[in-house]
């Protein structure tokens, strides 16, 4: 047998389709439809203009700058972009470069996250539904999996979750705002939650689309050791195309996840990546703003569908996932795509019957309502 036996428990992630055969607008992969600030190409420019060479050499294996604007972000937006008009919130303590790490997007930190700190002695806790990457990476790095359905309202079942986990003494990993429905926990919620899971064990929360929500968790880890927060710059500072990740947690957890990079790839992060990403940081009002006008496109889409009969769940990310009674998923993606639109359609039993839908520039929604009055 020329192929390891581990292969057969890889299931890899399918992420949203990117065809070459025409040119469609793209609202199935949560990206942001606005580019980077310039700065950002100014930034990459100037990097490159100065020196060349650069390109040559390794970049700072521990991405540190980056670390440093990441923490200055954080601790000036509060932890999280305000879409409200509400005045920023401070933190209740100051976020520390050694508080963050950063890798080549959130899929790699979170593959680095896996392996520091799950076994395969006990399940992992998650939501049935959820970002579909937590179970590809059980089975890469062999991790039982308990799949905790979500109640009727589509919500976590939060009690469920944590009597699995108090029955194993296990991990907890969700995502908050949850995908692919949209729900998030509040803050003072997920504090109750980790009050109650087990304080031996990582309670990881991945807020990839807490900038289009009301509140992050980083406060939290003022008083929780065992908590980590990944986030991801391709959603909310549009950087999915140059793959920025990172977790807030203690220094001791962040240090143990340092091990791991290092036993595995030293370079994660590379010099451009981070040149951009510390432009992208300094310049987050610009990415503010634009969270604001997603926001408000989802409101308003949603407040659309919901006047035509379809069932939407009140979403607090970049996107909505939406249903209409008596028309099947598959049907109103093909007929969004032939009009030149894409959005996601999964075939998961379940959720078979909702279309996943990210919200685009104001220009995109309008031509998406004018489809979909018609299906
Ligand atoms: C998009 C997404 C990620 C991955 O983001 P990358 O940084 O692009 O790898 C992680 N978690 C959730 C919940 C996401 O939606």
């Amino acid at each position: 047998m020329l192929l390891a036996k581990r292969l057969e428990n890889l299931h890899p992630y399918v992420p949203g389709e990117q065809p070459k055969d025409r040119v469609y607008i793209k609202l199935n992969a949560n990206e942001n439809p606005y580019p980077p600030c310039k700065a950002v190409a100014k930034a990459v420019k100037k990097a490159v203009a100065k020196n060349i060479s650069n390109l040559g050499l390794y970049p700072d294996p521990d991405s540190n700058d980056l670390r440093f604007a990441i923490a200055e972000m954080l601790n000036e937006t509060g932890g999280c972009f305000n879409n409200s008009k509400e005045a920023k919130k401070a933190l209740p303590f100051t976020i520390t470069p050694d508080m963050i790490f950063c890798g080549n997007g959130s899929d790699e930190v979170l593959s680095f996250v896996f392996y520091t700190f799950f076994d395969s002695d006990r399940p992992l806790v998650m939501p049935e539904f959820t970002y579909s990457f937590y179970p590809v990476y059980c089975g890469y790095y062999n991790i039982p999996m308990c799949q905790v359905p979500l109640k009727e309202t589509w919500e976590l079942d939060v009690d469920k979750m944590l009597e699995e986990a108090n029955k194993n003494d296990s991990a907890i990993i969700f995502a908050n705002p949850n995908a692919p429905t949209g729900i998030a926990l509040k803050r003072a919620e997920v504090a109750a939650m980790i009050e109650k899971a087990p304080k031996d064990k990582i309670f990881i929360v991945d807020e990839a689309y807490a900038d289009f929500g009301d509140e992050s968790c980083i406060p939290l880890l003022e008083k929780y050791d065992n908590l980590v927060i990944v986030r991801t710059f391709s959603k909310s500072l549009s950087f999915a195309g140059m793959r920025l990740g990172y977790i807030v947690a203690s220094p001791d957890l962040v240090r143990s996840v340092f091990t791991v990079k290092n036993s595995f790839n030293h370079f994660p992060v590379d010099f451009l990546a981070q040149k951009a990403g510390i432009a992208s940081c300094e310049n987050y009002d610009y990415c503010e703003e634009n969270a604001r006008k997603v926001v408000a496109e989802r409101e308003s889409i949603t407040k659309f569908l919901r006047e035509r009969g379809w069932f939407v769940i009140d979403s607090k990310t970049n996107f909505i996932f939406a249903k209409k009674d008596g028309v099947k998923g598959t049907d109103i993606y093909q007929a969004v795509k032939k009009a030149g639109i894409l959005i996601r359609h999964f075939a998961t039993p379940g959720i078979e019957e909702f279309v996943r839908i990210s919200i685009g520039t104001k220009k995109q929604m309008d031509l998406l309502k004018s489809v979909l009055e018609e299906v």
